[in-house]
């Protein structure tokens, strides 16, 4: 149950300084000098969010292959939460003193961070129109089968609002090892059941999936991808590309 969860009313309440210090806030190694016009240099926003991240190894995957961008974890369960925070705590003050890869960039870790939530509500309530580049949904439902259908990761409405917050030629990655969820998420995207959702979204071709890194890192990084592979397991892989319309919302 989620009664006890605190959220924003709204993104602009949400302080992100506390996620990110090396990239928000006073100490924050980037510039957020203000610019010529007088104007405040935005400083960086989370870009990708990774929707019932579990344990948290996705993050941890994806830290050092996009080290400026900032990725935060959803999980609804308090102490698997918990976890992962303390996890990327002590990831961060071991490598305290190493450089990443791309120069001027703060130390490893630093842009990874996960809060507790429950993301079927409140999506919305942490991002603005347009911010995510891009959504996990990894192995979401397990148990899908014996879910009602108002319980799940993917419908038409929340695909309008997974759409809402991404940007256009964002994406959404799903992985799982449920055929029929890979199915029901599919026509839900991009097919019968998207409703109005189905102009806003469009299927990406196996070739492109085959040259990205981050489907590769979903496919062996994920706490749950590993069980999969190690149970000798399918993964059922669908992304979708969110298409512009100027027209929506
Ligand atoms: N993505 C991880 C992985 O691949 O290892 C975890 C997969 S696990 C099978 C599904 C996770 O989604 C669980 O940790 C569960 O607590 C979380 N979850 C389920 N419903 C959620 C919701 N509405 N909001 C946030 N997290 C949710």
């Amino acid at each position: 149950s989620d009664h006890m969860l605190e959220y924003p009313r709204s993104p602009a309440e949400m302080d992100w300084s506390t996620h990110y210090p090396a990239f928000i806030g006073d100490a924050a190694v980037t510039s957020t000098e203000t610019a010529s016009s007088g104007i405040a240099a935005r400083h960086p926003e989370v870009e990708v969010a990774d929707i019932g991240c579990g344990f948290g190894g996705l993050l941890m995957a994806l830290s050092p292959l996009i080290p400026q961008t900032l990725i935060l974890g959803m999980e609804l369960r308090m102490q698997v939460t918990q976890y992962v925070i303390n996890k990327i705590v002590a990831l961060r003050s071991q490598h305290h003193d190493k450089e990443t890869s791309i120069p001027g960039t703060p130390t490893p870790y630093q842009n990874i961070s996960a809060l507790r939530s429950n993301t079927m509500k409140f999506l919305p309530n942490y991002f603005h129109k347009g911010q995510l580049s891009k959504i996990f949904l990894c192995f979401p439902d397990p148990h899908f089968k014996q879910r009602k259908h108002k319980a799940r990761i993917a419908s038409a409405q929340l695909n309008a609002e997974y759409a809402y917050v991404t940007r256009p030629g964002g994406m959404v990655y799903t992985i799982t090892d449920v055929e029929e969820l890979s199915q029901w998420m599919t026509k839900h995207f991009v097919g019968e059941e998207a409703g109005d959702a189905k102009e806003l979204w469009e299927r990406v071709s196996q070739e492109e999936l085959d040259a990205d890194p981050c489907v590769k890192i979903m496919s062996e990084e994920t706490e749950e991808s590993k069980k999969v592979t190690r149970n000798g397991g399918n993964k059922h892989i669908a992304v979708f590309r969110r298409k512009s319309n100027p027209d929506w919302p």
